[in-house]
C-alpha cells in the first residue's frame, strides 16, 4: 500500500489543495496534527482533513484552539491565531477535535504522533539525542511525528545512539527489511528503526516555502519527500484581510 502523510496543515487551504492536487495515486492518508492554528482557512482545512484523511491524531494548535489546553504556552502570534481559528470553527468541529487521539498505534510496528512519545503534544524531535528518549519508550518499527515543521529522518540500528539522515526531496530514503519478530531483553524489535517527520503542509520553516509532505509505500519499504507550490499570495492576502498577524504571513514567503 501506498500512504501519504501530511501534518502541520495550519488552516492554509491553498497549500492543503495543492498537496491533495499532487499526491496522485496513494491508498490512503495519514495526519500527524495541527489542522488548524495560524492561518485563515480553519473550517475549510478541517473539512478537507476530515473527509480525506484515514487517519488523523491531534496537535497542539487542534488541542488550543478546541479548549482542550490552554493557550498559556503558546507564543503571541500563534495563540491570537488559536483564538481566530477557534471564533471561526462551530462547536461540532470542535467536538471532533477533542475526540481525536494523541498516538495512534497501527498495525506492522507505525506509530503515528505529533510531537514526540515522550510528550505528543509539546516535544519536537529536532535532535538525535530527542529521537533516542522516543526510539527507547516504545518498540515501534516506524513513528511518524509532525510538530517541528522540518522534514527529518532518524535512524536507529539495535542499541547505538540514532543517526540523523539527510531527507532531500524526491530521493527515496530506503527502509530494508520489515522486522523479524525476533526481541531482545528490552522487548525492542531487532531490526532498523526510523522517526520521520515529513515537514508541514502549512507553515514550513526549512527555509524552503513549499508545501511538505511525504510518501510511504510500505511494498518497496520506502519513504520519500515530495514539495510542491502554492499560491502563498493568496494565503497572505486572506491573513491580512482576517487581521491574523503580519509575521505569520511573512514568514511564509521564507519557509520560515
Ligand atoms: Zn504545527
Amino acid at each position: 500500500m501506498i500512504h501519504a502523510l501530511i501534518s502541520d496543515v495550519h488552516a492554509n487551504l491553498e497549500a492543503l489543495q495543492a498537496v491533495m492536487a499532487e499526491l496522485g495515486d496513494v491508498d490512503d492518508i495519514w495526519f500527524l496534527g495541527d489542522v488548524v492554528g495560524y492561518g485563515p482557512d480553519p473550517e475549510g482545512c478541517l473539512d478537507e482533513v476530515f473527509k480525506s484523511c484515514s487517519r488523523t491524531i491531534a496537535g497542539n494548535h487542534d488541542l488550543g484552539v478546541a479548549g482542550v489546553i490552554g493557550l498559556g504556552r503558546f507564543r503571541y502570534a500563534a495563540a491570537v491565531a488559536c483564538r481566530y481559528s477557534a471564533r471561526m470553527l462551530p462547536d461540532e468541529a470542535k467536538d471532533r477535535i477533542e475526540a481525536l487521539p494523541l498516538t495512534l498505534e497501527l498495525d506492522d510496528g507505525v506509530t503515528l504522533t505529533h510531537g514526540s512519545l515522550v510528550d505528543p503534544i509539546w516535544e519536537y524531535v529536532i535532535s538525535a539525542g530527542i529521537a533516542d528518549l522516543s526510539f527507547e519508550m516504545a518498540d515501534f518499527e516506524l513513528l511518524f511525528v509532525g510538530h517541528s515543521h522540518f522534514p527529518a529522518v532518524f535512524v536507529k540500528e539495535g542499541e547505538a545512539p540514532c543517526a540523523l539522515l539527510a531527507f532531500e526531496e524526491d530521493k527515496p530514503i530506503e527502509l530494508g527489511d520489515k522486522g523479524k519478530g525476533d526481541e531482545d531483553e528490552k522487548g525492542i524489535a531487532n531490526c532498523t528503526r526510523f522517526i520521520v517527520n515529513p515537514g508541514a503542509v502549512g507553515q514550513p520553516r526549512d527555509g524552503d516555502p513549499r508545501a511538505a509532505y511525504a510518501i510511504f509505500d510500505d511494498d518497496a519499504r520506502t519513504i520519500t519527500l515530495r514539495r510542491v507550490e502554492y499560491p502563498i499570495g493568496e494565503t497572505q492576502r486572506k491573513m491580512a484581510d482576517a487581521m491574523l498577524p503580519g509575521s505569520l504571513a511573512e514568514r511564509l514567503s521564507y519557509g520560515l
